[in-house]
């Protein structure tokens, strides 16, 4: 059968050795090698770590073909394979000896004056202010209020994005087969003054959370989806639900989640 697969790399130079062998590989097997994605495109392979993981996915706009990573970065949570696995990945591949683990995706709607905008995540959305100033946020969950937020701003991750920001800032880590979303406070401020939740809250997938800031010293906001920045002035309000998008990343029978939690953190 005609396989197209797609490969997106970084540039290092352990990145350009390992994509000339998967590209020796590819031509051996028949299979094509695409630059950019088609209609007709199988797979795609991203060569690098985690943050090309995120760049490939955004680049070719959240993809509806499965994708796979093999490390070259310096953590690698999502990627699948170590560079010298290329060969096992081939034959496993063509024998279909794999299975596919769907990752949702969190979505923000940013409503302006007049226009709104839709940003996507595979790890996350954070919502914080543009200085140092103090982020105020009301925040209610399906209809209820549940909260005026004040800190430096609050994180909503996907469950596969769990072990990244959203780590780092005392949030859970999600089994990725959990289809949730969880919001994390950065930093929040719980005084007789300002009373926010100290810890992180999980939703299920049918509720969204809407978030009305509450403008004190200037009216700017940044909204980030996977770290990309986005500098937005009087945003009336945000709404962050889960995405129709799903990543569908292809997975090995030796894959086990939480062996590669405890192998990269501890
Ligand atoms: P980046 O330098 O591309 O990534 C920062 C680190 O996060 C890298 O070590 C990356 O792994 C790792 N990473 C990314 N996604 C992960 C995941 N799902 N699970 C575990 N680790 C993961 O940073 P960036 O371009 O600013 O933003 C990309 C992502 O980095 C964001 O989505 C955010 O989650 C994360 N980030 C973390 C912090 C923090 O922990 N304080 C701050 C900003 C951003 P590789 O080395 O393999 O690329």
């Amino acid at each position: 059968m005609d396989r197209r697969i797609c490969i997106y790399s970084n540039n290092t130079d352990q990145s350009r050795s390992t994509e000339e062998l998967l590209r020796k590989c590819f031509e051996r097997e028949g299979i094509t090698a695409e630059i950019v994605p088609s209609d007709k495109t199988d797979l795609l392979v991203v060569i690098g770590g985690d943050g090309s993981m995120l760049d490939a996915i955004h680049k070719f706009d959240f993809p509806t073909f499965p994708v796979i990573g093999i490390n070259t970065g310096h953590l690698g949570f999502f990627q699948e394979l170590a560079a010298h696995q290329v060969g096992m990945f081939i034959e496993r591949y063509e024998a279909g000896k794999f299975n596919i683990q769907e990752s949702s995706v969190v979505e923000a709607e940013v409503f302006l004056d007049g226009r709104q905008e839709k940003l996507k995540g595979l790890n996350e959305i954070v919502i914080r202010g543009t200085q140092s100033y103090s982020t105020h946020l009301n925040i209610s969950i399906g209809d209820s209020f549940i909260e005026n937020f004040s800190g430096d701003g609050i994180l909503v991750a996907t469950s596969s994005g769990s072990t990244a920001y959203n780590y780092s800032v005392g949030g859970a880590i999600v089994d990725p087969r959990l289809d949730v979303l969880q919001v994390t406070p950065i930093a929040p401020m719980n005084t007789t003054a300002y009373r926010s939740f100290t810890s992180s809250l999980i939703l299920p997938p049918e509720l969204s959370l809407e978030i009305v800031p509450q403008y004190k010293r200037d009216v700017l906001l940044y909204v980030m989806n996977d770290g990309i920045e986005h500098r937005y002035s009087n945003v009336t309000r945000i709404k962050v639900s889960f995405s129709p998008a799903k990543v569908d990343l292809l997975r090995f029978d030796s894959y086990d989640f939480w062996n590669k939690v405890k192998t990269k953190f501890l």
